[in-house]
């Protein structure tokens, strides 16, 4: 890398906004020790990011200018942002103005459409850029775009600390994991974690499911669930899960007693019933206390804990609590414990939990993928894998 020309993909998607200020730099900040390791070998840093969904084309409020601000503010540095993603006049600007040491960054990808198609000629000319290729983009790793797979097929590709850092963390938990290794999946979705259960059963020792997910799972089981949520279409599904969960010996904890609520409102009236008795024109949108007791328990014995998806309406103070006290037991707990999604990461930084975890995934797609077992694009074209 040393006084090397270095194509680094970051992943800048920040939250703006109304004035265009962003409004947590954590991924900015995530990205820091590859860039300071790069400023060391006296690199030319050229960084490109997407931000937002612009459709291939210009959208003046998804410009990458925040963000340039953001981290110069973090690094102590100028770094100059280009209004464009790929042009002769920037590549002149690299070749024969830039210093080494200097950073620049590239206009937001997604204004060209090339991008998210993996277009071979948008991908050379980002690569045309420089002479080595950086990802540390882990949020856009399972994405085959140009600047994640495309370019690496033109100049030496590697990997960043960050990608390293959660590509290793996430792999190291399904192959060794210590033990007890308890899972906690929440969220709305069955169908969006499909693959991952069935992965999960094959390796932990326990699965917890809550969430707007566990109804359909606690239908399967012959509850009735009234108005709560429930995938009908994987209600089959749901069923073989916790018959494969008896026949690899893994403790499959489904909620005990629900809060429920008449209407998906947040300030409904609302109480507290066992899973055997929900009325029917009631819905479930919390885990209730001897759910949240045996859950903590279960966290408590834990060696590894892995946690996505909130296990209630969490947004909502009237059913926050299962989530609230989920994350304080996972944070509290001597286990190594990992955490990723959107939705879990916005409930760990409403909590002010984020500090206390092993790991916080930036990527809540593609660490998902990941431990489904996929292998990723933007991982597949690294050399160094
Ligand atoms: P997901 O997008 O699948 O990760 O799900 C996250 C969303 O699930 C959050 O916005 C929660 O409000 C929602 N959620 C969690 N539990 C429930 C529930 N019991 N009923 C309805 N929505 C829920």
């Amino acid at each position: 890398m040393r006084r090397k020309k270095v194509l680094v993909r970051v992943d800048y998607n920040v939250p703006l906004n109304d004035d265009l200020q962003v409004t947590d730099d954590t991924r900015i900040k995530l990205s820091l020790d590859t860039i300071r390791y790069l400023l060391e070998q006296e690199a030319k840093i050229i960084l490109m990011s997407h931000l937002g969904r612009p459709k291939g084309e210009v959208v003046d409020q998804l410009r990458l200018d925040p963000a340039a601000e953001a981290l110069e503010k973090l690094i102590g540095k100028n770094v100059k942002k280009f209004d464009d993603i790929v042009s002769a006049e920037i590549k002149d600007y690299i070749d024969n103005t830039m210093n080494f040491g200097d950073i620049v960054l590239l206009e937001n990808l997604r204004f060209d459409p090339g991008e998210k198609k993996n277009d071979p000629q948008f991908a050379k000319s980002l690569a045309l850029l420089a002479e080595v290729y950086v990802n540390d983009a882990f949020g856009a790793a399972h994405r085959a775009h140009a600047s994640v797979s495309g370019v690496a097929e033109h100049i030496p590709a590697v990997a960043g600390f960050l990608l390293k850092k959660e590509v290793d963390t996430l792999t190291s938990l399904l192959e060794n994991p210590g033990r007890p290794f308890v899972a906690v999946l929440g969220g709305s979705k069955v169908s969006d974690k499909i693959q991952v259960i069935k992965k999960l059963l094959e390796k932990v020792d326990t699965l917890i499911i809550g969430g707007g997910m566990g109804y359909t799972f606690l239908k399967a089981k012959g509850f009735e669930i009234g108005n709560s949520l429930c995938e009908e279409q994987h209600l089959a599904y749901a069923g073989e899960m916790i018959e494969l969960a008896k026949k690899n010996n893994v403790h499959l904890a489904l909620p005990l007693d629900t809060v429920i609520a008449k209407e998906y409102d947040k300030d409904t009236d609302k109480k507290m019933v066992s899973v055997e008795s929900i009325p029917v024109d009631w819905m479930g949108l919390d885990i209730g206390e001897k759910s949240i007791e045996l859950f903590k328990n279960e966290i408590a014995g834990a060696s590894t804990v892995f946690w996505n998806g909130p296990l209630g309406v969490f947004e909502w103070e009237r059913f926050e609590q299962g989530t609230k006290d989920v994350a304080c037991a996972i944070a509290r707990s001597s286990a190594v414990s990992v955490v990723g999604g959107g939705d879990t990461l916005a409930a760990i930084k409403k909590y002010k939990l984020r500090d206390q975890f092993s790991h916080v995934s930036s990527g809540g797609g593609a660490s998902m993928e990941l431990l489904e077992g996929k292998e990723l694009p933007g991982v597949a074209a690294l050399l160094d894998q």
